[in-house]
């Protein structure tokens, strides 16, 4: 094996280093085909330690893409570019916040260091087979229960008092029916869900995807940095691809099934078609940890997230202290408004221009009151 460290020597000798094409890379390094691809693997693994390289490090561990499967190609020809991106932004955030950084190092070691401890004691230290047992345990129980505590006030219309939170006051009927139906579509799409995860998960293993994820716990300007990447890359693919499961073909075959709840509730945040779970729900949260090559424990927190905000966004109550799910409820309402979950997208495309002008919009924000901001009975 060749060490990486002399090949990085060797690099860094170059100057723009990311023109030049695998090939001479190869006769440079003095590497053949197996070497070169093992030496691209081991990058990969390494790349955060050699922050300065990134670019030539980008250049050479993904630019060969010969001896990869087609479908292969395309997804880590869009990690180059988002990750070429997401790593510059992170860099130069690194280097703005390194006094905070240096101040919470400990914190960040004891967080690494009682998590590794827990991950060897419990699961032999098998990291991908404890974080997939955590992932299923967000994407099944905890949506299950969180999303019936909601269904449970709509069901029973109790306790009173939180009746007032109620967006859309008039119509909060749900019947046995629909319930049975939405059940068996939500379980159906969540045995999907967690395929799609796990295979995800076997192309990282088997390097059929390059990029793995970090071994080290992130220090707080890269967790931020990772958090606001996820949020901004799920809001571009949700838009587009919710916006475009609104028109007239796929609305019908596909979208119109998560429709049927105008009045959404909780656990019909992921009543929907599988073909939308996939491409809507699934994938715009699957690719920012993969684009970042996040730590696992990122990832399920931001899992554990994207569950709760969606069960919030369908809950059709505006609670007190909590994000507003007012945005997408007014979506559910009129339909061809609101696309977005942040709505800046929609905003840049004009799509909220009804609801801006809407009562709804007064009331979009997180209140600190007891009372909504305004009362949602005279809206309806
Ligand atoms: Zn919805
Ligand atoms: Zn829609």
């Amino acid at each position: 094996m060749v060490p990486i460290s002399s090949c990085i020597e060797r690099l860094r000798t170059l100057d723009r280093v990311e023109r030049i094409d695998c090939g001479r890379f190869e006769r440079l390094l003095s590497l053949d085909r197996f070497q070169f691809r093992q030496f691209q693997i081991d990058l990969h693994q390494n790349l955060r330690l050699y922050p300065h390289n990134h670019h030539a490090f980008l250049a050479i561990a993904v630019k060969d893409f010969r001896f990869l499967h087609p479908f292969a190609c395309v997804i880590n020809y869009i990690y180059i570019r988002g990750l070429h991106f997401g790593q510059t932004i992170a860099y130069k955030m690194e280097t703005i916040n390194l006094t905070i950084d240096n101040i919470t190092e400990p914190y960040r070691l004891a967080v690494e260091n009682h998590y590794e401890s827990f991950i060897l004691h419990r699961f032999n230290g098998d990291h991908k087979f404890a974080n997939s047992l955590i992932g299923l345990f967000i994407t099944i129980p905890v949506y299950w229960i969180v999303g019936t505590a909601y269904t449970f006030i709509d069901i029973y219309q109790w306790p009173k008092f939180i009746l007032k939170y109620k967006i859309q006051m008039d119509k909060s009927q749900v019947n046995g029916k629909d319930l049975r139906r939405l059940v068996k579509q939500v379980l159906f799409n969540q045995i999907l869900g967690i395929s799609l995860g796990v295979s995800f998960q076997w192309l990282q293993v088997n390097h059929i995807l390059i990029p793995q994820s970090s071994t080290r716990i992130p220090t707080i300007s890269r967790f931020i940095t990772e958090w606001i990447s996820f949020i901004l890359i799920r809001e571009v693919l949700f838009y587009y691809t919710h916006r475009l499961c609104h028109h007239g073909y796929l609305y019908r075959h596909i979208h119109k099934r998560h429709h049927e709840w105008q009045t959404p509730i909780a656990l019909a945040a992921i009543y929907c078609h599988p073909i939308e779970h996939a491409i809507v729900n699934t994938f715009p949260v699957l690719i920012g940890p993969y684009l970042m090559q996040s730590h696992l424990l990122v990832s399920n927190l931001w899992l554990l997230y994207t569950v709760l905000l969606t069960l919030n966004d369908h809950c059709g109550y505006h609670f007190p202290w909590s994000l507003s799910p007012v945005f997408h409820d007014f979506h559910h309402l009129k339909f061809n408004v609101n696309y977005g979950i942040l709505g800046i997208l929609d905003w840049l495309h004009g799509t909220d221009k009804i609801f801006r002008k809407s009562k709804y919009f007064q009331n979009h924000r997180i209140y600190f009151g007891l009372t909504p901001p305004s009362d949602y009975s005279k809206m309806n």
